[in-house]
Protein backbone atom coordinates (compact mmCIF):
# COMPACT_ATOMS: atom_id res chain seq x y z
CA UNK A 1 0.00 0.00 0.00
CA UNK A 2 1.64 3.27 -0.75
CA UNK A 3 0.53 6.33 1.09
CA UNK A 4 0.84 9.89 -0.59
CA UNK A 5 2.38 12.16 2.11
CA UNK A 6 0.72 15.48 1.45
CA UNK A 7 -2.55 14.55 3.21
CA UNK A 8 -1.15 11.99 5.53
CA UNK A 9 -2.46 10.86 8.38
CA UNK A 10 -4.45 13.87 9.15
CA UNK A 11 -8.24 13.88 8.67
CA UNK A 12 -8.89 16.06 5.62
CA UNK A 13 -12.66 16.87 4.53
CA UNK A 14 -13.30 18.79 1.60
CA UNK A 15 -15.62 21.86 3.10
CA UNK A 16 -18.48 23.27 0.36
CA UNK A 17 -20.55 25.65 2.34
CA UNK A 18 -21.49 24.35 5.23
CA UNK A 19 -21.16 20.68 4.46
CA UNK A 20 -17.97 18.31 4.83
CA UNK A 21 -18.60 17.04 0.95
CA UNK A 22 -16.23 14.15 1.26
CA UNK A 23 -13.40 13.39 3.60
CA UNK A 24 -10.07 11.01 3.43
CA UNK A 25 -10.01 7.61 5.26
CA UNK A 26 -9.08 9.04 8.77
CA UNK A 27 -11.54 11.69 9.19
CA UNK A 28 -13.62 8.60 8.12
CA UNK A 29 -11.98 6.55 11.06
CA UNK A 30 -13.41 9.48 13.37
CA UNK A 31 -16.56 9.36 12.02
CA UNK A 32 -16.58 11.83 9.71
CA UNK A 33 -19.16 10.88 6.79
CA UNK A 34 -19.33 12.47 3.05
CA UNK A 35 -21.82 15.04 3.29
CA UNK A 36 -22.48 15.82 6.69
CA UNK A 37 -22.83 19.16 8.53
CA UNK A 38 -19.65 20.98 9.28
CA UNK A 39 -20.63 21.45 12.94
CA UNK A 40 -21.17 17.52 12.80
CA UNK A 41 -17.96 16.54 11.62
CA UNK A 42 -15.96 19.04 14.08
CA UNK A 43 -17.41 17.87 16.84
CA UNK A 44 -16.69 13.99 15.49
CA UNK A 45 -13.32 14.96 14.65
CA UNK A 46 -12.24 18.22 16.42
CA UNK A 47 -8.64 17.96 14.22
CA UNK A 48 -10.54 17.92 11.25
CA UNK A 49 -8.05 19.54 8.22
CA UNK A 50 -10.81 21.42 6.15
CA UNK A 51 -9.98 22.15 2.41
CA UNK A 52 -12.20 24.52 0.71
CA UNK A 53 -13.95 22.63 -2.35
CA UNK A 54 -12.29 24.88 -5.02
CA UNK A 55 -8.64 23.60 -3.60
CA UNK A 56 -9.80 19.75 -4.16
CA UNK A 57 -8.48 20.31 -8.01
CA UNK A 58 -4.99 20.52 -6.89
CA UNK A 59 -5.31 17.68 -4.36
CA UNK A 60 -6.96 15.50 -6.88
CA UNK A 61 -4.56 16.11 -9.61
CA UNK A 62 -1.61 14.75 -7.50
CA UNK A 63 -3.19 12.04 -6.69
CA UNK A 64 -4.19 10.99 -9.82
CA UNK A 65 -0.68 11.91 -10.47
CA UNK A 66 0.64 9.45 -8.12
CA UNK A 67 -1.91 6.66 -8.84
CA UNK A 68 -1.49 7.02 -12.64
CA UNK A 69 2.25 6.55 -12.44
CA UNK A 70 1.39 3.02 -10.57
CA UNK A 71 -0.81 2.29 -13.10
CA UNK A 72 1.55 2.66 -15.77
CA UNK A 73 4.51 1.66 -14.22
CA UNK A 74 4.06 -1.23 -12.26
CA UNK A 75 0.78 -2.68 -12.05
CA UNK A 76 -2.70 -2.39 -13.54
CA UNK A 77 -4.38 -3.63 -10.66
CA UNK A 78 -3.94 -0.15 -8.79
CA UNK A 79 -6.93 0.36 -6.03
CA UNK A 80 -7.42 3.90 -4.67
CA UNK A 81 -8.76 4.12 -0.82
CA UNK A 82 -9.98 7.51 -0.55
CA UNK A 83 -8.11 10.64 -1.68
CA UNK A 84 -4.65 9.92 -1.14
CA UNK A 85 -3.72 5.58 -0.72
CA UNK A 86 -2.98 3.35 -3.17
CA UNK A 87 -3.23 -0.36 -2.76
CA UNK A 88 -1.32 -2.20 -5.57
CA UNK A 89 -1.73 -5.71 -6.60
CA UNK A 90 1.85 -6.60 -7.22
CA UNK A 91 1.46 -10.59 -7.35
CA UNK A 92 2.33 -10.46 -11.42
CA UNK A 93 5.53 -8.63 -10.34
CA UNK A 94 6.34 -10.71 -7.95
CA UNK A 95 6.15 -13.72 -9.86
CA UNK A 96 8.74 -12.58 -12.25
CA UNK A 97 11.18 -11.17 -9.90
CA UNK A 98 14.14 -12.09 -8.97
CA UNK A 99 14.64 -14.05 -5.10
CA UNK A 100 16.08 -11.56 -2.38
CA UNK A 101 17.72 -12.04 0.12
CA UNK A 102 16.86 -8.89 2.32
CA UNK A 103 14.16 -6.99 2.93
CA UNK A 104 14.35 -3.14 2.31
CA UNK A 105 12.91 -0.49 4.61
CA UNK A 106 11.96 -2.02 8.42
CA UNK A 107 10.65 -4.97 9.49
CA UNK A 108 7.71 -5.06 11.37
CA UNK A 109 9.18 -7.14 14.34
CA UNK A 110 12.55 -9.28 15.08
CA UNK A 111 10.49 -11.75 16.49
CA UNK A 112 9.06 -14.44 13.61
CA UNK A 113 11.26 -13.72 11.49
CA UNK A 114 10.76 -14.48 7.19
CA UNK A 115 11.33 -17.56 6.03
CA UNK A 116 9.04 -19.86 8.56
CA UNK A 117 5.76 -20.17 5.91
CA UNK A 118 5.69 -23.21 4.30
CA UNK A 119 3.41 -21.45 1.06
CA UNK A 120 6.84 -19.54 0.24
CA UNK A 121 4.61 -16.05 0.93
CA UNK A 122 7.47 -14.58 3.08
CA UNK A 123 9.83 -15.20 -0.06
CA UNK A 124 7.02 -13.10 -2.17
CA UNK A 125 6.65 -10.40 0.57
CA UNK A 126 10.14 -9.80 0.93
CA UNK A 127 10.65 -9.61 -2.55
CA UNK A 128 7.47 -6.92 -2.45
CA UNK A 129 9.77 -4.74 0.06
CA UNK A 130 11.94 -4.43 -2.90
CA UNK A 131 8.80 -3.03 -5.59
CA UNK A 132 7.32 -0.58 -2.98
CA UNK A 133 11.03 0.86 -2.42
CA UNK A 134 11.36 1.37 -6.18
CA UNK A 135 7.91 2.84 -6.65
CA UNK A 136 8.73 5.24 -3.51
CA UNK A 137 11.88 6.32 -5.23
CA UNK A 138 9.69 6.75 -8.50
CA UNK A 139 7.36 8.49 -7.21
CA UNK A 140 9.79 10.71 -5.16
CA UNK A 141 11.87 11.46 -8.73
CA UNK A 142 8.78 12.01 -11.01
CA UNK A 143 6.38 14.01 -8.61
CA UNK A 144 8.93 15.23 -5.64
CA UNK A 145 6.51 13.68 -3.13
CA UNK A 146 7.57 11.40 -0.34
CA UNK A 147 5.32 8.25 0.59
CA UNK A 148 5.26 5.74 3.26
CA UNK A 149 4.20 1.87 2.09
CA UNK A 150 3.40 -1.39 4.30
CA UNK A 151 4.16 -4.75 2.43
CA UNK A 152 2.25 -7.18 3.56
CA UNK A 153 -0.13 -10.30 1.83
CA UNK A 154 -3.32 -8.56 1.73
CA UNK A 155 -5.43 -5.41 2.11
CA UNK A 156 -5.92 -4.92 5.63
CA UNK A 157 -2.45 -5.83 6.73
CA UNK A 158 -0.63 -3.83 4.31
CA UNK A 159 -3.08 -1.23 5.82
CA UNK A 160 -1.98 -1.58 8.84
CA UNK A 161 1.70 -2.44 8.82
CA UNK A 162 2.35 0.64 5.97
CA UNK A 163 1.32 2.90 9.42
CA UNK A 164 3.78 1.92 11.80
CA UNK A 165 7.24 3.85 10.45
CA UNK A 166 5.60 7.48 9.55
CA UNK A 167 6.91 9.57 7.44
CA UNK A 168 8.52 8.84 3.91
CA UNK A 169 9.42 4.95 5.55
CA UNK A 170 8.07 1.52 4.61
CA UNK A 171 7.53 -1.73 6.49
CA UNK A 172 7.13 -5.27 5.60
CA UNK A 173 4.74 -7.51 7.54
CA UNK A 174 5.67 -11.68 7.51
CA UNK A 175 2.92 -14.27 8.35
CA UNK A 176 4.38 -14.91 11.30
CA UNK A 177 3.67 -11.80 12.61
CA UNK A 178 0.35 -10.99 11.82
CA UNK A 179 -0.96 -11.93 15.30
CA UNK A 180 1.15 -9.95 17.38
CA UNK A 181 0.58 -6.58 15.08
CA UNK A 182 -3.41 -7.56 15.23
CA UNK A 183 -3.28 -8.51 19.31
CA UNK A 184 -1.25 -4.75 19.84
CA UNK A 185 -4.26 -3.21 18.45
CA UNK A 186 -6.24 -0.85 20.67
CA UNK A 187 -9.35 -2.56 19.64
CA UNK A 188 -11.62 -3.10 17.38
CA UNK A 189 -12.29 0.36 15.93
CA UNK A 190 -8.30 0.14 15.12
CA UNK A 191 -8.93 -2.70 12.65
CA UNK A 192 -9.46 -0.95 8.75
CA UNK A 193 -12.82 -1.04 8.08
CA UNK A 194 -14.46 -1.59 10.82
CA UNK A 195 -15.82 2.09 11.20
CA UNK A 196 -17.93 3.65 14.21
CA UNK A 197 -21.48 2.55 13.22
CA UNK A 198 -20.20 -1.28 12.97
CA UNK A 199 -17.97 -0.52 16.44
CA UNK A 200 -21.11 0.59 18.25
CA UNK A 201 -22.95 -2.18 17.22
CA UNK A 202 -19.74 -4.02 18.73
CA UNK A 203 -19.76 -2.43 21.74
CA UNK A 204 -23.69 -3.26 22.75
CA UNK A 205 -22.93 -6.99 22.66
CA UNK A 206 -19.67 -6.06 24.59
CA UNK A 207 -17.60 -6.74 21.87
CA UNK A 208 -14.74 -4.10 22.47
CA UNK A 209 -11.15 -5.63 22.23
CA UNK A 210 -9.89 -7.52 19.33
CA UNK A 211 -9.71 -10.77 21.84
CA UNK A 212 -13.32 -10.13 21.96
CA UNK A 213 -14.05 -10.39 18.25
CA UNK A 214 -11.39 -12.96 18.18
CA UNK A 215 -13.84 -15.34 20.15
CA UNK A 216 -17.14 -14.65 19.89
CA UNK A 217 -19.20 -17.10 18.15
CA UNK A 218 -20.14 -17.19 14.82
CA UNK A 219 -24.31 -16.66 16.37
CA UNK A 220 -23.61 -13.94 18.23
CA UNK A 221 -21.99 -12.08 15.21
CA UNK A 222 -24.64 -13.12 12.99
CA UNK A 223 -27.45 -11.31 15.76
CA UNK A 224 -25.26 -8.30 15.73
CA UNK A 225 -25.01 -7.62 12.03
CA UNK A 226 -27.87 -9.78 10.83
CA UNK A 227 -26.17 -11.10 8.35
CA UNK A 228 -24.42 -14.56 8.08
CA UNK A 229 -21.19 -13.09 5.33
CA UNK A 230 -20.46 -9.93 7.29
CA UNK A 231 -20.50 -11.80 10.48
CA UNK A 232 -17.55 -14.47 9.03
CA UNK A 233 -16.02 -11.40 7.33
CA UNK A 234 -15.45 -9.03 10.24
CA UNK A 235 -14.44 -12.00 12.20
CA UNK A 236 -11.51 -12.87 9.99
CA UNK A 237 -10.40 -9.41 9.91
CA UNK A 238 -9.79 -9.90 13.50
CA UNK A 239 -7.03 -12.53 12.51
CA UNK A 240 -5.40 -10.82 9.66
CA UNK A 241 -7.21 -12.49 6.89
CA UNK A 242 -8.74 -10.47 4.19
CA UNK A 243 -9.78 -11.85 0.94
CA UNK A 244 -10.64 -8.83 -1.13
CA UNK A 245 -9.31 -8.32 -3.92
CA UNK A 246 -7.62 -4.98 -5.47
CA UNK A 247 -9.89 -3.65 -7.33
CA UNK A 248 -8.41 -1.21 -9.96
CA UNK A 249 -9.81 2.46 -10.08
CA UNK A 250 -10.26 3.75 -12.86
CA UNK A 251 -9.76 7.44 -14.33
CA UNK A 252 -12.67 9.69 -13.37
CA UNK A 253 -15.46 9.09 -15.56
CA UNK A 254 -16.23 13.05 -15.94
CA UNK A 255 -14.73 16.43 -16.02
CA UNK A 256 -17.04 19.35 -14.84
CA UNK A 257 -17.80 22.46 -13.76
CA UNK A 258 -21.11 24.24 -12.88
CA UNK A 259 -21.45 27.91 -11.45
CA UNK A 260 -24.90 29.40 -9.94
CA UNK A 261 -25.98 32.20 -11.39
CA UNK A 262 -28.34 35.66 -10.38
CA UNK A 263 -30.47 35.25 -13.50
CA UNK A 264 -29.46 34.72 -17.24
CA UNK A 265 -32.53 36.10 -19.01
CA UNK A 266 -30.91 36.32 -22.87
CA UNK A 267 -29.45 33.59 -25.59
CA UNK A 268 -26.39 36.49 -25.30
CA UNK A 269 -25.60 36.59 -21.80
CA UNK A 270 -26.10 32.53 -21.56
CA UNK A 271 -23.54 32.48 -24.70
CA UNK A 272 -20.96 34.51 -22.88
CA UNK A 273 -21.26 32.05 -19.56
CA UNK A 274 -20.88 28.89 -21.33
CA UNK A 275 -18.14 30.14 -23.06
CA UNK A 276 -16.04 31.18 -19.85
CA UNK A 277 -17.03 27.91 -18.35
CA UNK A 278 -16.09 26.36 -21.25
CA UNK A 279 -12.70 27.48 -20.88
CA UNK A 280 -12.46 26.51 -17.55
CA UNK A 281 -13.33 23.37 -18.47
CA UNK A 282 -10.29 23.18 -21.07
CA UNK A 283 -7.93 23.87 -18.50
CA UNK A 284 -9.35 21.67 -15.55
CA UNK A 285 -8.91 19.03 -18.36
CA UNK A 286 -5.10 20.30 -19.11
CA UNK A 287 -4.52 20.20 -15.67
CA UNK A 288 -5.04 16.87 -15.47
CA UNK A 289 -2.48 16.15 -17.51
CA UNK A 290 -5.44 13.65 -18.60
CA UNK A 291 -4.57 11.49 -22.52
CA UNK A 292 -8.12 10.96 -23.22
CA UNK A 293 -10.13 12.54 -25.60
CA UNK A 294 -13.79 13.48 -23.84
CA UNK A 295 -16.36 11.79 -26.23
CA UNK A 296 -19.43 14.01 -25.00
CA UNK A 297 -19.69 17.29 -24.03
CA UNK A 298 -22.89 18.00 -21.91
CA UNK A 299 -24.48 21.37 -21.17
CA UNK A 300 -26.62 21.75 -18.11
CA UNK A 301 -29.15 24.82 -17.30
CA UNK A 302 -31.50 24.84 -14.34
CA UNK A 303 -34.46 27.09 -15.63
CA UNK A 304 -36.73 29.36 -12.97
CA UNK A 305 -39.92 28.34 -13.53
CA UNK A 306 -42.25 31.66 -12.32
CA UNK A 307 -45.64 30.03 -12.16
CA UNK A 308 -44.82 26.85 -10.48
CA UNK A 309 -42.07 28.80 -8.76
CA UNK A 310 -39.96 25.57 -8.84
CA UNK A 311 -36.34 25.41 -10.58
CA UNK A 312 -35.85 22.48 -12.69
CA UNK A 313 -32.06 20.97 -14.24
CA UNK A 314 -32.00 19.87 -17.71
CA UNK A 315 -28.98 18.70 -19.58
CA UNK A 316 -28.55 17.60 -23.38
CA UNK A 317 -25.43 16.18 -24.71
CA UNK A 318 -23.23 16.35 -27.87
CA UNK A 319 -20.99 14.30 -29.70
CA UNK A 320 -17.60 16.06 -29.30
CA UNK A 321 -15.15 15.94 -32.19
CA UNK A 322 -11.47 15.13 -31.71
CA UNK A 323 -9.42 18.25 -30.01
CA UNK A 324 -5.93 18.97 -30.89
CA UNK A 325 -3.42 17.30 -28.35
CA UNK A 326 -3.47 19.35 -25.02
CA UNK A 327 -0.13 20.75 -25.61
CA UNK A 328 -0.89 22.43 -29.22
CA UNK A 329 -0.18 26.02 -28.61
CA UNK A 330 -3.99 27.14 -29.82
CA UNK A 331 -5.26 24.16 -28.36
CA UNK A 332 -8.02 26.22 -26.17
CA UNK A 333 -9.16 28.28 -28.31
CA UNK A 334 -9.63 25.22 -31.36
CA UNK A 335 -11.44 23.46 -28.83
CA UNK A 336 -13.70 26.23 -27.91
CA UNK A 337 -14.34 26.70 -31.88
CA UNK A 338 -15.31 23.35 -32.04
CA UNK A 339 -17.20 23.51 -29.22
CA UNK A 340 -19.39 26.82 -28.83
CA UNK A 341 -21.41 25.38 -31.84
CA UNK A 342 -22.63 22.25 -30.55
CA UNK A 343 -23.49 23.58 -26.92
CA UNK A 344 -25.53 26.74 -28.24
CA UNK A 345 -27.10 24.42 -30.23
CA UNK A 346 -28.27 22.30 -27.31
CA UNK A 347 -28.80 25.57 -25.59
CA UNK A 348 -31.40 26.40 -28.03
CA UNK A 349 -33.16 22.69 -27.65
CA UNK A 350 -33.46 23.57 -23.61
CA UNK A 351 -34.31 26.75 -24.12
CA UNK A 352 -37.28 26.93 -26.22
CA UNK A 353 -38.82 29.89 -25.19
CA UNK A 354 -37.97 33.71 -25.51
CA UNK A 355 -38.96 34.26 -21.96
CA UNK A 356 -36.75 32.23 -19.67
CA UNK A 357 -34.81 32.89 -16.34
CA UNK A 358 -31.53 30.53 -15.65
CA UNK A 359 -30.11 29.78 -12.27
CA UNK A 360 -27.73 27.84 -13.67
CA UNK A 361 -25.25 26.65 -16.22
CA UNK A 362 -22.77 23.99 -16.03
CA UNK A 363 -20.53 22.16 -19.15
CA UNK A 364 -19.22 18.90 -18.49
CA UNK A 365 -17.04 16.46 -20.69
CA UNK A 366 -17.90 12.52 -20.11
CA UNK A 367 -17.11 9.49 -22.18
CA UNK A 368 -13.53 10.24 -22.16
CA UNK A 369 -11.57 7.73 -24.49
CA UNK A 370 -8.20 7.00 -24.41
CA UNK A 371 -6.02 9.01 -27.29
CA UNK A 372 -3.49 5.89 -27.57
CA UNK A 373 -5.85 2.94 -28.03
CA UNK A 374 -2.98 0.74 -28.10
CA UNK A 375 -4.13 -2.95 -27.19
CA UNK A 376 -2.60 -3.30 -23.72
CA UNK A 377 -2.90 0.24 -23.03
CA UNK A 378 -3.81 0.29 -19.69
CA UNK A 379 -6.61 2.90 -19.07
CA UNK A 380 -8.28 1.65 -22.42
CA UNK A 381 -8.40 -1.73 -20.24
CA UNK A 382 -9.87 0.14 -17.38
CA UNK A 383 -12.41 1.76 -18.99
CA UNK A 384 -15.83 0.44 -19.61
CA UNK A 385 -17.06 0.43 -23.40
CA UNK A 386 -18.66 3.43 -23.80
CA UNK A 387 -22.69 3.01 -23.42
CA UNK A 388 -25.26 4.08 -25.34
CA UNK A 389 -26.61 7.54 -24.36
CA UNK A 390 -29.35 8.03 -22.64
CA UNK A 391 -31.54 10.62 -23.85
CA UNK A 392 -30.97 13.71 -21.00
CA UNK A 393 -34.81 13.72 -19.61
CA UNK A 394 -34.56 10.33 -18.75
CA UNK A 395 -30.79 10.26 -17.31
CA UNK A 396 -32.10 13.29 -15.09
CA UNK A 397 -35.15 12.16 -13.74
CA UNK A 398 -33.33 8.66 -12.92
CA UNK A 399 -30.56 10.26 -10.93
CA UNK A 400 -33.13 12.08 -8.77
CA UNK A 401 -34.60 9.08 -8.17
CA UNK A 402 -31.35 7.62 -7.25
CA UNK A 403 -30.36 10.22 -4.58
CA UNK A 404 -29.15 8.39 -1.22
CA UNK A 405 -32.21 9.61 1.56
CA UNK A 406 -29.36 11.37 3.10
CA UNK A 407 -28.69 13.87 0.68
CA UNK A 408 -30.04 17.49 0.78
CA UNK A 409 -31.10 17.68 -3.17
CA UNK A 410 -29.89 21.45 -3.32
CA UNK A 411 -26.82 20.69 -1.20
CA UNK A 412 -26.53 17.61 -4.01
CA UNK A 413 -27.06 20.06 -6.82
CA UNK A 414 -24.14 22.70 -5.57
CA UNK A 415 -21.48 19.78 -5.71
CA UNK A 416 -18.91 19.33 -8.53
CA UNK A 417 -20.25 17.11 -11.05
CA UNK A 418 -17.68 14.89 -10.74
CA UNK A 419 -18.34 14.66 -7.33
CA UNK A 420 -21.81 14.10 -8.10
CA UNK A 421 -21.11 10.88 -9.56
CA UNK A 422 -18.57 9.63 -7.11
CA UNK A 423 -21.42 10.08 -4.53
CA UNK A 424 -24.58 8.41 -7.21
CA UNK A 425 -22.21 5.67 -7.85
CA UNK A 426 -21.01 4.34 -4.26
CA UNK A 427 -25.13 4.55 -3.66
CA UNK A 428 -26.13 3.03 -6.56
CA UNK A 429 -23.32 -0.20 -5.74
CA UNK A 430 -24.42 -0.39 -2.01
CA UNK A 431 -24.71 -3.71 -1.20
CA UNK A 432 -28.70 -4.48 -1.49
CA UNK A 433 -28.63 -7.67 0.63
CA UNK A 434 -27.90 -5.35 3.46
CA UNK A 435 -30.79 -5.54 6.19
CA UNK A 436 -29.15 -2.57 8.37
CA UNK A 437 -30.88 0.59 7.19
CA UNK A 438 -28.71 2.60 9.73
CA UNK A 439 -25.33 1.79 7.78
CA UNK A 440 -22.56 4.48 7.57
CA UNK A 441 -20.38 5.20 4.86
CA UNK A 442 -17.58 4.20 7.44
CA UNK A 443 -18.95 0.80 7.25
CA UNK A 444 -16.94 -2.45 6.38
CA UNK A 445 -19.12 -2.96 2.83
CA UNK A 446 -17.61 0.77 1.98
CA UNK A 447 -14.37 -0.56 2.75
CA UNK A 448 -14.58 -3.63 0.55
CA UNK A 449 -17.07 -2.77 -1.90
CA UNK A 450 -15.61 0.13 -3.05
CA UNK A 451 -15.58 0.48 -6.91
ZN1 LIG B 1 2.51 -18.35 3.83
Amino acid sequence: MIENPCLRDKPLGIQQKNIVVTCNYVAREHGVTKLMLLQDAQKACPNLVLVSGEDLSKYRAMSDKVTELLQSRFASLVERLGMDENFVDVSDLVKNHKAEGQVKGHVYSESNPAGECVCGCDQRVKIGSHIAEDMRAAIFDELGLTTCAGVSYNKVLAKLVGSTHKPNQQTTLFSGQVLTLINGLSGVRSIPGIGRQMSNLLKSQRILEIFDLQSASLNKLEKVFKNKERAKLVQKLAFGIDDSPVKPSGKPKSLGIEDAVQGIKTAEEAGTKIRILSGRLLDLLVSQEDNRQPGTVRLTLRKWNKLTKEAKRESRQAAMPNLLPVQTENFKSSSLDKMMPLLMNRFADIVKDTNFHLTLVGVAFTNFRDKKCGKGSISSFLQPAPKKIKTDAEASTSQEKALPPNVDKQVFEALPPEMKEEILSEWKSRPKASPDKTRKKSSIADYFNKK
